[in-house]
């Protein structure tokens, strides 16, 4: 079976072998994130729907799941806002009533828990990954570019409600862009908001690879040792670079080698990869994140995005 709606599993920074489950097509979020890695947003929208047929994904899910993959996680994330897709609940149940042995993550921009019904519909998962990048609304709408009918104080509100209904852990992300969140004062609401969601952890995280805008520049290793030191005794911790290919078991150098292939030829981007390779674009940039990482990939910002050339 060709899966459209599952990628990987890929080697997650965070969580292991994680398959990984795309309830939304490509961009549509309710932010447009400066830094998003996957480009700019085309839906910037926070309308719920079933924008792809339920059917397909527990379709797909069911063939994948009867072979007893050897997996970390099922991860609900990809290129949009997973939930934006008014079915997750449903997918949700589906997993834990026929295949409990699984462990499901969701990573989240949290906008939409601001909404009681979206907080009940994810209870039962084990793992929360959300992200907090601003407390205040200005940096909040420089930084991450909300749909206009998106409040923040809102949005953090249902986090601590959340928090306290909810009985997995929850790793809440912080991305810092300097000149943006990294001043005394951002850092400062967000230490005191940080400390009422309470979190099990606080990963903080930055740029290791190009942006969607390209004068987001990664912060120095130092600064955000400083970072992590002035958000203490909140439980930090810097989310290390992603785990050695070497040792990751869904490697596949064949896909790597691919990709250098391809880029050999002419530079592209990652949808063009994806389309060309056949391959789904989350799995295209865990490979593209690790060969920028070693060095042997370079990336230009152009016009219709960010393109990759082998050195
Ligand atoms: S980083 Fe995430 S939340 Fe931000 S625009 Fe990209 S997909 Fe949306």
């Amino acid at each position: 079976m060709k899966y459209k709606h599952l990628f990987g599993p890929v080697p997650s920074r965070r969580l292991g072998i994680s398959l990984g489950v795309d309830l939304v097509p490509h961009k549509v979020c309710s932010l447009n994130c400066v830094y998003c890695e996957v480009g700019r947003t085309t839906n910037l929208t926070i309308e719920r729907k079933e924008y792809i047929p339920l059917i397909d994904i527990l379709t797909e899910l069911e063939n994948y799941l009867n072979e007893k993959p050897d997996l970390d996680y099922i991860t609900f994330s990809g290129a949009g806002e997973p939930l934006l897709h008014n079915g997750i609940g449903k997918v949700i149940s589906f997993i834990k009533e026929n295949y409990p042995q699984y462990k499901l993550a969701l990573l989240t921009n949290s906008t939409l828990l601001y909404d009681e019904n979206v907080r009940m519909e994810i209870l039962d998962i084990d793992l929360l990954l959300p992200s907090l990048d601003a407390v205040s609304d200005n940096v909040f709408k420089k930084l991450n570019r909300p749909n206009s009918k998106l409040d923040n104080s809102k949005i953090i509100e249902g986090m601590i409600k959340f928090r306290e209904d909810f009985l997995g852990k929850i790793w809440l992300e912080v991305f810092i862009v300097p000149g943006l969140n990294d001043t005394k004062d951002e850092l400062e609401l967000l230490r005191n908001t940080i400390n009422d969601i309470s979190p099990d952890q606080v990963q903080l995280n930055t740029l290791d690879r190009p942006g969607t805008e390209s004068w987001i520049k990664p912060i120095t290793k130092n600064r955000m040792e400083e970072i992590a030191d002035f958000l203490k005794p909140l439980p930090v911790e810097i989310i290390a670079k992603f785990q050695s290919r070497n040792k990751v078991k869904s490697y596949k150098k064949d896909v790597e080698q691919q990709i250098i292939e391809t880029i050999k030829r002419r530079p592209c981007t990652d949808i063009d990869l994806s389309e060309m390779l056949g391959i789904h674009i989350n799995e295209i940039n865990k490979y593209l994140s690790e060969l920028l990482l070693e060095g042997s990939v370079t990336s230009s910002q152009q016009e219709r995005g960010t393109f990759f050339r082998a050195k």
